[in-house]
């Protein structure tokens, strides 16, 4: 196989997520290792966004790639309804690391699916039905999920599922709310949300759905204090707490699971992405013993064909291992201190057309503005076509250097695996630091 050979098949079979068939033209891939890619001609690529922020051990983890291959050579699969060591030995790893009333685990094939078995799980153990769920959100295309997603993605899948009802969470940068500071947003974010849940009648409310930290839609992280008041809130009203961890799980935020950050404790988490890398479809759900009981007697609703694939199982328990014996957490916690942090705010004092910097661990934003007092976004919200040039000639120039850049909107996020080097976060930096020259020429500084 060669690029021509790669790229013909995949224009004339492929048909791809997200994308208007005629106007794509995917690079072929031809291998990757470690935080690199890189294509049939050799270029390298320095990938700053993990593919779909999934791949947090990094390409073709030696030790990862070796642990599917010795299942694949004892057992590839064997129907969910059949107890398997591998998915037991990962539900127990995973229960383990989850806060201390998360014992069971449901297995998908991914986020959304872990997301619309969550919703399905709180809506039967409530005898409830509305689901909230934040403006500023993305859980997955299945129908509850893509519902559910705040974000225009969600647009044209209308109308799909019933009951979602949404609502806006913290923003400090662009306050919801008028706040002048972080402990002002958190109090009318909590204000907002109580208000909204008995506007829509709390006894008609099952679940609260939050990314613990919002992923693609902006990188925001909560002010402290925000997650225990939506806990407090739900226990108030007995509303189930979700707490959609599929991007923000597994390493990415400097923690196992993010809500370790506040010592939050919700009632279900999804994960999927970083527990595995994604080098098999996987995702889940983590599941209280007081929801957990609910089916003790009573059967539950929902099941896959693949759900607790065993290959995909065992590649969660030897990624959770290799992650604790090589430290990767605590890695891209402190990456996140010491080098990205410190970097980014670097480029934020050079460069005119950065608002604001934001994140923790390997999972941060720089939101673009065309004035910084004004805060006016770079590109509109949800720009398409011509106004969407200023972000697409910065995408162009970070991916002519050999650096590839995950951009939203109006912003540009940074999240390399996990197990980034502090080497090469520098030379990623380097590199967007000559890129942003070319969204600097879109700011209003540069006309004074
Ligand atoms: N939830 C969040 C926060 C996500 O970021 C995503 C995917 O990007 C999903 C859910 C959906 O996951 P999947 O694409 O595996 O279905």
């Amino acid at each position: 196989m060669n690029d021509k050979t790669v790229r013909a098949n995949d224009r004339a079979h492929v048909f791809h997520s997200w994308a208007a068939q005629g106007l794509i033209d995917p690079l072929p891939v031809a291998g990757a290792s470690g935080s690199y890619f890189w294509d049939y001609a050799g270029k390298r690529y320095l990938d700053f966004s993990s593919q779909l922020i999934n791949v947090n051990i990094g390409h073709q983890h030696p030790r990862l790639v070796a642990a599917i291959q010795e299942q694949a050579a004892r057992l590839c699969t064997i129907a969910p309804a059949f107890a398997n060591d591998k998915r037991g030995e990962a539900a127990q790893l995973i229960a383990e690391l989850a806060p201390a009333p998360l014992n069971k685990v449901f297995f998908t094939n991914g986020g959304a699916e872990a997301n619309e078995n969550a919703i399905r799980m709180a809506r039967l153990h409530t005898g409830r039905h509305k689901v909230l769920a934040t403006y500023r959100s993305y859980h997955g295309a299945t129908a509850t999920a893509i519902t559910a997603t705040g974000d225009p993605r969600r647009w044209p899948n209308e109308p799909v599922a019933l009951g979602v009802v949404h609502f806006w969470g913290p923003y400090p940068y662009r306050s919801p709310f008028h706040a002048a500071d972080e402990a002002q947003e958190c109090t009318r974010a909590l204000q907002h949300l109580r208000d909204t849940i008995v506007f829509e009648g709390p006894a008609t409310v099952a679940a609260v759905l939050l990314e613990t930290v919002v992923g693609t839609n902006g990188i925001l992280v909560p002010p402290p204090g925000y997650l225990a008041g939506v806990r407090e809130i739900c226990d108030e009203f007995g509303i189930v707490f979700i707490a959609d961890e599929v991007m923000a799980g597994f390493g990415r935020c400097g923690e196992w699971f993010a809500v370790d950050r506040w010592g939050v404790a919700p009632d279900l988490i999804t994960f999927a992405k970083g527990v595995n890398s994604g080098y098999l479809p996987l995702g889940g759900v983590v599941i209280s013993d007081e929801i957990a009981d609910t089916f003790r007697e009573r059967s539950f609703p929902g099941g896959l064909t693949y759900s607790g694939h065993p290959l995909a199982c065992a590649s969660a328990v030897a990624s959770i291992q290799i992650f604790k014996e090589e430290g990767i957490v605590e890695h891209a916690r402190s990456i996140g201190e010491d080098v990205l942090a410190p970097g980014l705010a670097e480029l934020a004092a050079k460069h005119p057309c950065v608002g604001d910097v934001r994140g923790l661990g390997v999972f941060w934003a720089l939101e673009l503005v065309r004035d910084r007092e004004t805060r006016e976004p770079l590109v509109p919200f949800n720009a398409a076509g011509a106004d969407a040039n200023p972000m697409n000639e910065l995408a162009a120039a970070c991916k002519q250097r050999g650096l590839w850049p995950f951009t939203h909107f109006n912003r540009v996020h940074v999240a390399p695996p996990c197990t980034v080097s502090a080497a090469e976060v520098h030379e990623g930096l380097a590199i967007l630091d000559e890129a942003l020259t070319v969204a600097d020429r879109y700011s209003t500084a540069q006309d004074q």
